[in-house]
This record gives C-alpha cells, sequence and structure tokens, in this order.
C-alpha cells in the first residue's frame, strides 16, 4: 500500500549544523528531502576559502554526540576521529600560573571538533541519500505556509525560484526568515537581547620543537581560559595542533584599542603569556583584520504552525556561546522532534495521521528547555570570565563534586555534568541544581564555620602557651 501512496516532502530551510542533521533524520524516516542553503557548497575546495570566520571550532558533547548516534549511521564514531578530547579547563591566572579544574570527576570530558568538518560529514553523508536534494545559493523568501508554497532567489542567477512541500522546518539560524514568516500566522512570544560583549577570534598558531616538528602550543586536552572578570579569553585547540582563541569583552573595549600600541599594553596588562603563543605581528593583524561578532539570546513561542511548520536550532532558541549548547541543544531538537515522531507514528507516506498534534507537541516539551539552556548560558559567562578563581565557588565545586563521586546515582549532581555529560531535559537539570544549591550552602557554610573556629581554638591555644 505504502508504494503507491506518494512521499511527504520536507523543506529544510538553512543547511547548517542543525538543518543538515535535520535532512538525515527525515531521509532515514523515508521523506523526500529538499534542502535550501543560502550560502554555496562548503564541500567544494574553492568555496572553502568565502567561509565566514564565525567560531571556526566548537566544544561537541553528549547532547549533540546522543543525536549523532541514534540516527545509527555511525556518525558518532566518525566525529569522534576528528576531535580533541578536553577534559577539563586550564586557568590562566595571570603571570604565567595554569590551575587545571577537571570536568568530570569520572574523566568525562568534552571534544573541540572543527565547524567544518562535522558540516561537511553530514552533507557528505546528506548526499548518499537519494530521496534528499541539496539547493545551495538558494534564499529563502517567503512562504505559504497553507498551501506549502515557497519562494526563493538563486543567488547564482538572481532569478526566483518555487517549490512546494508538505512540511517546512526553518533551520536557519538567528535571524531566521521562516520565523519572521511563521509570525504573520501565529501569535508568536518572541524576545531579543543583545549582550554588551562582542567576540574576536585570533589563532595561536603550532609551536616547532626541538626537533623540527610541529606541536601544540599549550596542553590541548584543556579549554583554555583566561578569566579577568569584566571579559575574558577562551582557546580550543584544532586538529592542526593550532588553538582558535576567542576574545569576548564589551564593544566599548574594543572600540578603545584603537593602535597597535593599545592593543599590545592591554594583552600585556592582562593576556601576557598569550603574546609570545600568538606571535605580536599575528596578534595585530588578526585583531584589527578578523570581525567582532555580536552575541544575542532569542527565546520565541511556539515554534509550529498546525501541521506545516517548525522552526528549530538557533532559529528557534539563539543563545550566548558561554555553556557551548548552541548546536548541541539544536542537535537535540533534532532528536527530540524525531522521537516525538515516532511517539505520535508520524509516517513517511501521506495520511492523515497526528502531524499537527506531534509539533505541538514539540513546542511543549521543548520551550521549557530552551528557556533553561538560554538562561544558563547567560549565567556561565559570570562563572568563566570571574567565579573560577572565587573561593566559594571552589568550595562549593568540591563539595559537589565530592558528593556527586561517593554517590553518583543520587540526586546531588554538578550543573556542568547534568548539562555537558547527560542528556536529561535542560529544564530538570535546573530544577535539580535549584534543588540542591541551598543544601551545598548549608556544607558549605558548615565547613567554613567548623574550620574559621578550629582555627581560632588553635591560635587562642598557641597564645596560652607562649
Ligand atoms: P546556523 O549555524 O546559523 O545555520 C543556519 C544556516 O541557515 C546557515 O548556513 C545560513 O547560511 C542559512 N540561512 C540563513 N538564512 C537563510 C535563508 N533565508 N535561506 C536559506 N538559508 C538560510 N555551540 C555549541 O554547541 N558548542 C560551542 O562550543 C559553541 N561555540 C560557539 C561560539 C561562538 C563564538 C558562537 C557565535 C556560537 C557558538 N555555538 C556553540 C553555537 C552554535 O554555533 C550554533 O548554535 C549553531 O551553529 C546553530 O546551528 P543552526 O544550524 O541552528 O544555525
Amino acid at each position: 500500500v505504502q508504494e503507491t501512496v506518494p512521499k511527504r516532502r520536507v523543506a529544510i530551510i538553512g543547511g547548517g549544523l542543525v538543518g543538515a542533521l535535520a535532512v538525515l533524520y527525515f531521509a532515514k524516516r523515508g521523506w523526500q528531502v529538499s534542502l535550501f542553503e543560502l550560502r554555496e557548497d562548503l564541500r567544494v575546495p574553492e568555496n572553502k576559502k568565502n567561509l565566514s570566520h564565525r567560531s571556526i571550532n566548537l566544544a561537541l558533547s553528549a547532547r549533540g554526540l546522543s543525536a549523532l548516534k541514534r540516527i545509527s549511521l555511525g556518525l558518532d564514531d566518525k566525529i569522534l576521529e576528528h576531535v580533541i578530547h578536553m577534559k577539563g579547563r586550564m586557568i590562566h591566572l595571570g603571570e604565567g600560573k595554569l590551575k587545571s579544574q577537571l570536568y568530570g570527576v569520572f574523566g568525562e570530558c568534552i571534544y573541540s571538533v572543527e565547524r567544518e568538518i562535522l558540516l561537511e560529514l553530514l552533507l557528505n553523508t546528506a548526499a548518499t541519500f537519494t530521496n534528499v536534494k541539496m539547493y545551495f545559493q538558494h534564499q529563502f523568501k517567503r512562504c505559504n505556509f497553507d498551501d506549502g508554497i515557497l519562494e526563493f532567489e538563486n543567488k547564482k542567477t538572481g532569478n526566483p525560484f518555487q517549490d512546494s512541500a508538505d512540511l517546512i522546518i526553518g533551520a536557519d539560524g538567528a535571524f531566521s526568515a521562516v520565523r519572521t514568516q511563521l509570525m504573520r500566522v501565529v501569535r508568536m512570544d518572541y524576545s531579543q537581547e543583545y549582550i554588551s560583549h562582542a567576540y574576536l577570534e585570533l589563532t595561536i598558531p603550532p609551536r616547532v620543537n626541538d626537533k623540527g616538528e610541529e606541536e601544540f602550543a599549550m596542553d590541548p586536552n584543556h579549554l583554555h581560559i583566561w578569566p579577568r572578570h569584566s571579559f575574558m579569553m577562551i582557546a580550543l585547540p584544532n586538529r592542526n595542533k593550532s588553538f582558535t582563541c576567542t576574545l569576548f569583552m564589551p564593544f566599548e573595549n574594543f572600540d578603545a584599542l584603537k593602535t597597535e600600541d593599545d592593543l599590545m599594553e592591554f594583552f600585556r596588562k592582562y593576556y601576557a603569556d598569550s603574546i609570545p603563543l600568538i606571535g605580536e605581528d599575528q596578534l595585530k593583524e588578526g585583531y584589527f583584520r578578523n570581525p567582532r561578532g555580536s552575541l544575542m539570546s532569542i527565546k520565541c513561542k511556539p515554534y509550529h504552525y498546525k501541521d506545516r511548520a517548525v522552526i528549530i536550532g538557533d532559529a528557534a532558541h539563539c543563545m550566548v556561546p558561554f555553556y557551548g549548547q548552541g548546536m548541541n541543544c539544536g542537535f537535540q531538537d533534532v532528536e527530540m522532534l524525531n522521537g516525538i515522531f515516532e511517539e505520535y507514528e508520524i509516517l513517511a507516506v501521506q495520511s492523515s495521521d497526528k502531524l499537527a498534534l506531534a509539533l505541538e507537541e514539540f513546542t511543549k516539551r521543548r520551550h521549557p528547555d530552551a528557556i533553561a539552556i538560554c538562561d544558563l548560558a547567560m549565567y556561565n559567562y559570570i562563572e568563566m570570565r570571574s567565579s573560577v578563581v572565587k573561593p566559594w565557588y571552589l568550595l562549593r565545586k568540591r563539595i559537589e563534586e565530592t558528593l556527586y563521586w561517593l554517590f553518583p546515582t543520587r540526586s546531588i549532581a554538578p550543573l556542568y555534568t547534568m548539562v555537558s555529560f547527560s542528556t536529561m531535559r535542560y529544564s530538570e537539570a535546573v530544577q535539580r541544581w535549584k534543588r540542591q544549591g541551598f543544601l551545598l550552602n548549608v556544607i558549605g557554610v558548615s565547613i567554613l564555620t567548623t574550620v574559621t573556629a578550629a582555627s581560632i581554638w588553635i591560635g587562642y591555644y598557641r597564645f596560652r602557651r607562649i
């Protein structure tokens, strides 16, 4: 029967990481998939030079890996061959002092992966499906959701292009045109917040050792952080033994560094140990040449329209990058949407089923999680640039980790562990973190009180003996 009934057509708008993964999930479910991407196909070598300077590498963690694994195409194993393990943060305290803070008490780690390699893997895999068509340099303009007509501009020829689909997936990023179209047909709550900080990427090249071989200039198995309270720099390793550094600070601080002398004075004061690693000339060139990116958080609801459209990834929930979860969360969206399709038995063949209910369920289930991780990402900026060197934070972290190490299946687990090393819903992680916060504060205060009382008593006892 299934052979005679036409297959459903899905149009996926946006061939970034999340859209490309969605292509695979729908293709595997047997839908007719069309992917429309504004940019050129990055798999073509001559297009690589046009790649923008935007977060060259990313931290992949449990949620992203789970979505890559769940589709059973071997994507998780393939990508793990190209990653670098990061087992903790390396804090650059100043004056060359370093402090390692491990992420997990059981040796868990996150993975540094190059955006281009991951995207290439997804697109190459998509190209192996006969039910997938990919259109690059096609900019989505507008659509009529009810009759499924989509309008594009072919950026190569400048000509308009039309297509139609039963379902439209908006994976077109933070400035989503699909979301704008959705706002015309649903009563969408929407908020957008720019933070006052911008980011700029620099490179630490490999260094050449005594044997003339290239090697990493710093420990590659850490995510390096230079926390400087109101701003910070981080560095993630690349497979070519370089590091991509990202400098985060307020726009006015960037604007204040007008000359090369200003820049060097600033770096000597705050990031002195990074100057020989980056190289003075490369630092000046990179700082004044590379673009500054702005950072924002977007929340909206609902994500869907009837049985016709749904938005995922940054199009649905853009977050600041400080928890390293934007892509991971977007991948989890795809995995969750697929899970809901299974629950509601949504078939690839056209039939009267519960697609509208399934999309509604996606909004209902995913929205609290998206809000939770958007807020946590904002919170983590303070933790990364400032808290990580504060004694109270370190004491609490130690207590939390010890309790988790002693009783891993009980209710106390470090927030970072719940977010980065589990696939637990973000909203549940936040609830657990709030619940355990009170207990940890009580234990922390008790330890501090005991230590203070003991110190006073020992001091008094020594004084009496004198
Ligand atoms: P995008 O990557 O933005 O892709 C959207 C795609 O849609 C693009 O290819 C675009 O060309 C295309 N498009 C846009 N408009 C149209 C249109 N009208 N028609 C057709 N196509 C269109 N996340 C992590 O998980 N870990 C990290 O360590 C991490 N680090 C980050 C560091 C920085 C500095 C930044 C800025 C982000 C970081 N992120 C990280 C977040 C991550 O980059 C995003 O969450 C992720 O790229 C979102 O993927 P997406 O596919 O939803 O959107």
